[in-house]
């Protein structure tokens, strides 16, 4: 009896472990590796690559990719990437990684996903540039969505059909909800806001917005910049400042108790990229009303 379960047993192991083993492995090894800098580009690939994607995020949820630096296992995890998409806007933070990253892997194919996007200076008028935070649009995200597309189907042609018709779904998806919000947004009273990094610089574009930052070259405020700024939101009847999670949100409280106002979290890197731009959306709209 002993013996005989011992057989059984040994034999149900058979049969269990070598089928377990190569699902295993399969679920990175036979799919095409795709690196993403933030974690909204992380759903685009996603919605166009479907099962034939594997996605790797470099900067981790709650890091600001401003300032976030890769660590040397997450390179050596990267190796195998055959596609990069980089946000591609002006800021240094991609590029250091890149170097790396590209000197690693030369049959890495890199995408830059601001191909064709115009940008917009930023509201930090003591940092003159362009913003670099072209994914709060969601028309800017069309244009990037296509982008990846592209590189998908250069990497792995054989699935041109495929990640066509997944782009144009997820595309239909985000038109839809930009015109959702450009209806939603019509008749709000107010149109400046301020936040504290200013990260929805396109955003306010697409809606006829006004975005005011309390950071002065990406740094806390001089109190004379705090006090010009708490006389402007009095001006606009400002009464929201908002702030999202990898900044401090001192000088928001500051600034929103001196308008009698309050601080409103909202995050323009959070993973739920078409939820999140409708839950920031409604945020806008009782902000503004
Ligand atoms: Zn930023």
């Amino acid at each position: 009896m002993a013996r005989l379960l011992i057989i059984l047993l040994s034999l149900v192991c058979l049969m269990v472990v070598p089928a377990c083993q190569p699902v295993q492995q399969s679920s990175s090894q036979d799919k095409i590796g795709v690196v993403v800098t933030i974690l909204p580009q992380q759903e685009f690939v996603t919605a166009v690559g479907g099962d034939r994607v594997y996605v790797t995020v470099m900067v981790p949820p709650g890091a600001s990719p401003h300032t976030y630096e890769v660590t040397p296992a997450q390179m050596a995890l990267l190796s195998k990437a055959r596609l990069y998409a980089k946000v591609g806007t002006p800021v240094e933070f991609e590029l250091t990684w890149l170097e790396k990253l590209i000197a690693q892997n030369r049959d890495m194919l890199v995408v830059d996903c601001s191909k064709g996007i115009g940008l917009v200076e930023s509201s930090d008028e003591h940092e003159p540039g362009m913003d670099p935070h072209i994914w709060t649009s969601l028309k800017n995200a069309v244009v990037m969505v296509s982008n990846i597309c592209q590189g998908l189907v250069q990497v792995d042609p054989s699935g041109r059909s495929y990640y066509e018709q997944n782009r144009d779904a997820y595309i239909a998806r985000l038109n839809a909800l930009d015109g959702e919000i450009e209806a939603s947004l019509k008749d709000i009273k107010n149109h400046a806001f301020i936040v504290y990094h200013p990260s929805w610089g396109y955003f306010a574009r697409d809606y006829g917005l006004q975005q005011l930052a309390i950071e002065e070259g990406g740094k806390e405020p001089q109190a004379a910049y705090m006090v010009r700024l708490i006389q402007e939101a009095k001006n606009k009847n400002i009464k929201v400042i908002f702030v999202s999670p990898e900044f401090s949100t001192r000088n928001a409280e500051t600034i929103a108790a001196e308008i009698g106002g309050r601080v409103v979290a909202i995050d323009p890197l959070a993973g739920d990229y078409l939820d999140n731009m409708r839950k920031v959306a409604g945020a806008f709209k009782e902000a503004l009303k």
